[in-house]
């Protein structure tokens, strides 16, 4: 079997092994989630539970594979960072996996209607610097949407057609979209859930659990690693002061 004379076509496949000494990130996006979220009458602008899904999905997959060291989500789409020495699939660009097979937890009265599809792309960074600047671009991406999108939606919800709101959205910057908000609806943009504003953040952190309890009911508490997720800023230099084993060289 292994020798066939059909054995040659093998040769055809390039290899399409990743540079080594690169930080590797694959960022996935929901192919038509326009539709997807129509479809199953996701809430607008943000609908929590498909979030929380998306997150779900984040935090499992840093469960299962120990060379990502940080993921960063958004709307449809979920960017993972693989540490720069990972051996993951040997570094194979092309790779695929699925964990939207969650739905069922966060989506318990609604039949999923169709699976969904994820393209993605993986793209090598040679420093640590530009993972963080990848980081802070997909970032302010959020924020230049969500201010857009609340705004958009508090606008067709008070009644405006979907080409009023835009018109009256054209060319606005991001106070005036603050302000709006504060005029109209008085919403201070500031208070709005830090998951949308923000995105989510899943990676690895240290945390205090207590594993027993000895003969004398003391608790023993012991540290240890656990994934975690939460809504930080990441452009900011604080969240990595904080956390700078995540991208250590
Ligand atoms: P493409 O296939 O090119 O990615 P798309 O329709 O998925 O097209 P995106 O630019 O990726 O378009 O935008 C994602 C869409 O899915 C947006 O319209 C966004 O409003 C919607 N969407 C994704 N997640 C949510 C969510 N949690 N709540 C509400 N809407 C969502
Ligand atoms: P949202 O998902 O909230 O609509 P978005 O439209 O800004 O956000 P996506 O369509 O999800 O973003 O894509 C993320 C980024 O990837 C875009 O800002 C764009 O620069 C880039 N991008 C999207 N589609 C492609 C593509 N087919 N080829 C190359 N780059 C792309
Ligand atoms: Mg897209
Ligand atoms: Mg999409
Ligand atoms: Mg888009
Ligand atoms: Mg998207
Ligand atoms: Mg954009």
């Amino acid at each position: 079997m292994a020798n066939s004379k059909f054995e040659y076509v093998k040769d055809f496949e390039t290899d399409d092994r990743l540079p080594r000494c690169n930080w590797i990130v694959v960022r996935i996006d929901g192919c038509h989630f326009h539709q997807f979220s129509a479809d199953h009458a996701f809430e607008k602008p943000n609908d929590e539970n498909a979030l929380n899904l998306m997150n779900a999905c984040a935090v499992s997959m840093l469960e299962q594979f120990p060379d990502i060291v940080f993921a960063y989500g958004v709307s449809d789409e979920y960017s993972f960072v693989l540490k720069e020495a990972s051996q993951f699939y040997q570094r194979r660009a092309r790779l695929s996996h699925n964990e939207y097979f969650h739905w069922k937890e966060f989506f318990p009265h609604k039949d999923l209607k169709r699976p969904p599809f994820f393209d993605g792309r993986v793209v090598c960074y040679p420093r640590a610097k530009i993972i963080r600047d990848y980081l802070s671009w997909r970032q302010v991406d959020c924020h230049i949407n969500n201010q857009y999108n609340t705004c958009f939606w508090m606008l067709v919800k008070s009644g405006k057609t979907e080409r009023e709101a835009q018109e009256m959205l054209k060319g606005t910057l991001s106070k005036d979209k603050n302000e709006l908000l504060f005029q109209q609806f008085g919403v201070n943009y500031d208070k709005v859930p830090a998951m949308f504003r923000k995105g989510s953040c899943v990676y690895r952190d240290k945390v205090e659990e207590i594993v027993k309890f000895d003969e004398s009911r003391n608790p023993v508490r012991r540290i240890r690693k656990k994934v975690v997720l939460g809504h930080f800023d990441i452009i900011g230099p604080n969240f990595w002061h904080e956390h700078p084993e995540i991208l250590e060289e």
